[in-house]
């Protein structure tokens, strides 16, 4: 039985209607056995806390989503760093900067490198998402030298493979999702077929891109005929490399 991580899945989002931890047997059928849910609004990290107590292999990243910078204040830092002393948090997540949304990027800057400084603080890692604003992401990164003091996931990566190479020698992870099952995906697998097998992670990031959990297991095939290695291969590296950086 293979043992896999996912390392983004938002099993709370509203979407999915409360239901969220009715997809757990199913994850569990595909060797799914632990999973890890990013934070996006302040509203939600009550809930996410309430999913983790309910279950033994949920695990937390609370952290407010730029496209919901705009929720950032006091007490959102106070609550966030109460939060990270719980047991069940592994991350700080899901920040950055979103070129795509209203808010604007000197205000989602901001509150990205309050929460950097809070991971820091803490010693978390951070699961990280960047739209439209890559190069400031990693400007921001390489400027705290977030890679080397704590880590993190990149997640959700479709950049080029100077970015990915860039970010794994900075100390980062490569989320490898569902867009690499896309037919049109050329980037994405370029880059899964040269980067060192210790770079990658999986997720799903359910429900945006995924809308069961056995897509992961699909991402993982995808990565080994890719990279002509074998599923139990891709599942044992890329669980390592997830236990690597959280304690899960
Ligand atoms: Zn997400």
């Amino acid at each position: 039985m293979i043992s896999l991580i996912d390392t983004h899945i938002h099993l709370d989002a509203p979407e999915l209607g409360g239901q969220g931890l009715k997809l757990l047997p199913e994850a569990q059928r595909c060797g799914i056995d632990r999973l890890v849910v990013p934070g996006v609004r302040v509203s939600g990290w009550a809930g996410m806390l309430a999913l983790a107590e309910k279950t033994e292999n949920v695990y937390l990243a609370p952290g407010l989503h730029p496209a919901y910078a705009d929720q950032w204040n006091a007490a959102a830092a106070s609550q966030l760093r109460e939060l990270t002393q719980q047991p069940k948090v592994v991350a700080i997540g899901e920040i950055g900067l979103d070129g795509t949304v209203a808010i604007p990027l000197p205000q989602q800057e901001i509150v990205f490198r309050a929460q950097l400084d809070i991971a820091l603080d803490v010693g978390l890692p951070v699961l990280l998402h960047a739209r439209d604003a890559t190069g400031a992401v990693l400007t921001i990164l390489r400027e705290l030298g977030i890679g080397q003091r704590i880590g993190g996931i990149w997640h959700g990566f479709s950049a080029s493979i100077q970015v990915a190479q860039d970010l794994v020698e900075l100390g980062f992870k490569i989320g490898v999702g569902p867009i690499l099952l896309r037919e049109n995906a050329r980037k994405l697998p370029d880059a899964v077929k040269v980067l060192p097998a210790s770079a990658l992670v999986l997720e799903t990031d359910l429900p945006d891109m995924a809308e069961t959990p056995e897509t992961l297991v699909r991402v993982a095939e995808k990565i080994a005929e890719l990279r002509s290695a074998s599923l139990d291969e891709v599942a044992r590296t890329t669980t390592e490399n997830a236990q690597q950086l959280f304690e899960l």
